[in-house]
């Protein structure tokens, strides 16, 4: 049996999504949420949303909002969150900041860890004198510490004053010499590394704020986290918090953990260009990207729906071994398993986003997509006034929209005759039998009192049988008379749809236009 499932029945699942708010919220970040999200909710546990904001100098306001309406939109709801609240708070570790120092100072009581007062000038020293081709970027490691200014090289008396003094300082993780660091992650197994390859990494920093890797693991610790997926990019800091683990609270006590692959661009890795490309984040936050001055536009606002946004995102990097690939998230929470997450990155195609989308608008009913597509016709000036005969239209158009943008140029001529012809189309195919068919097929229709889909098809072929004109090429050209292009469903269906009396009126607007062409 699988680890995983041991350790289900014990313990209540807990899984959490630590975002820092420092700005928008991509692909990659919104598929952590997801799987944390669809693992917890398969075996009936939390969801928890802590705020990773330690870093002051990142923090961007609006932008925790921002996190929780991104996923109200996918559908990702927390049972713990600095905005839902719970049992373990405080969620957001700005507000945790007194428990974390009882932390370090238990590390440095047993010697896993010291203070360090080194000044940035004898960083920067440091760092450039040990420099070589071979090691370029020279670390706070087992082979320095023991040249600089920290409690492990000075005496207790100087540490003491120097505290006492309020010295600027930081507390360091003890990395051991010669140790083996393991563990299983869900994903890529038996993972191992060696001690002494990882540098000390700073645990608190100089304004008394922890850093992430203290953070992470407290927490993880205090809010009873029983498995922690988060991105690929975090595996080489998994040594760091395996040692804090042991050091603090015990090693069995460990979350198990996942470390997710990355999401690639057609090229390799999503670049920031890519991701101006394909339009995440998951929707614009208020900002302008300083470099255009322009609004960033994200899955939203570029008219995906939310079922499919999700689902695209559950499909990048996992599958439930099947040939299918649209699932609800009640299916996704059914069939996800962490097993299943592939180990090798995930291939991000726009084209395919785009695929998903189109599949779920089409499975969608009209009145599933009625209010997005009512709110695009508004923006443009078109009011939506009868309910019913809107989602009439959106059923007949559906089918033809990828995007939610699509449905204005796919239906706006059921609410507006058309201005302009496809001229190219009709000046070949228009001559004086034709000008002569449609002013009869205009005055029969005024004379039917049936105007159904059947009844004008009937008429409509009875009177090119008469005239002797070849009814594939009428249908063309009463479709432009409709519409104003060769695009839509069956020209029967939009005559029907519009009505009698705007049908007629546009085939004698038309006639009277295609004269002049
Ligand atoms: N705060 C980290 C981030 O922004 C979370 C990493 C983790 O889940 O451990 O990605």
């Amino acid at each position: 049996m699988p680890a995983t499932y041991l350790y289900l029945m014990n313990e209540k699942i807990r899984v959490r999504f630590a975002p820092s708010p420092t700005g928008g919220l991509h692909l990659g970040g919104v598929r952590t949420a997801l799987y944390n999200y669809l693992f917890a909710k398969k075996h009936g546990g939390d969801f928890i949303v802590r705020i990773e904001d330690t870093d002051q100098t990142r923090f961007v306001p609006g932008a925790e909002q921002y996190l929780f309406d991104c996923l109200e939109w996918c559908g990702i709801k927390p049972d713990e969150s600095p905005v839902h609240s719970g049992d373990f708070g405080p969620y957001r570790q700005s507000e945790r900041k007194s428990t974390y120092r009882t932390y370090a100072e238990q590390l440095i009581e047993n010697e896993f860890a010291y203070y360090a007062f080194d000044t940035p000038e004898e960083l920067e020293k440091m760092r450039t004198q040990l420099k070589t081709p071979e090691n370029p970027s020279p670390q706070y490691d087992r082979m320095v510490r023991m040249q600089m200014k920290n409690s492990l090289t000075l005496s207790p008396g100087e540490v003491k004053s120097l505290l006492a003094n309020g010295t600027p300082h930081v507390t360091r993780i003890k990395m051991p010499a010669d140790e083996k660091i393991s563990f299983t992650d869900l994903i890529h197994g038996e993972v191992s590394f060696d001690s002494g390859l990882v540098d000390d990494k700073v645990l608190l920093k100089a304004d008394g704020m922890p850093t992430y890797h203290l953070a992470v693991v407290v927490d993880d610790h205090l809010m009873k986290i029983t498995h922690a997926f988060r991105g690929e990019e975090w595996l080489s800091s998994a040594p760091v918090h395996v040692m804090l683990w042991k050091y603090l609270f015990g090693i069995e006590n460990m979350p198990q953990w996942a470390h997710l692959p990355l999401i690639l661009g057609p090229s390799g890795k999503l670049s920031k260009r890519d991701g101006a490309t394909y339009g995440f984040p998951v929707f614009a936050m208020n900002w302008t990207d300083p470099k255009t001055n322009e609004l960033v536009e994200g899955f939203k606002e570029k008219g995906f729906l939310p079922e499919a946004f999700i689902n695209l995102l559950a499909v990048l990097g996992w599958n439930d071994g099947s040939e299918q690939e649209i699932f609800s998230m009640h299916e996704l929470v059914e069939k996800f398993s962490i097993e299943r997450v592939h180990k090798g990155g995930a291939k991000f195609d726009f084209e395919k986003a785009k695929w998903y989308n189109h599949e779920w608008i089409k499975k969608m009913p009209a009145s599933g997509i009625s209010t997005l597509v009512k709110k695009l016709f508004e923006l443009k000036g078109v009011s939506v006034k009868d309910p019913s005969y809107f989602n009439t239209v959106l059923e007949l158009v559906k089918d033809r929209c990828t995007l939610i943008p699509d449905f204005y140029e796919q239906a706006i001529y059921f609410f507006k005759e058309p201005l302009v012809y496809d001229e190219v189309s009709i000046k070949p195919k228009w001559d004086e039998a034709k000008k002569d068919y449609f002013e009869s097929l205009a005055a029969i229709l005024g004379q039917e009192d049936n105007f159904n889909v059947e009844n004008i098809e009937l008429l409509f072929k009875t009177l090119a049988t008469e005239k002797n004109i070849k009814p594939g090429e009428l249908q063309m050209i009463l479709r432009v008379m409709l519409v104003g292009s060769k695009i839509g469903p069956a020209a029967f269906a939009i005559a029907n749809t519009i009505g009698k009396a705007e049908t007629i009126s546009r085939i004698e607007k038309a006639t009277i236009r295609f004269e002049s062409f």
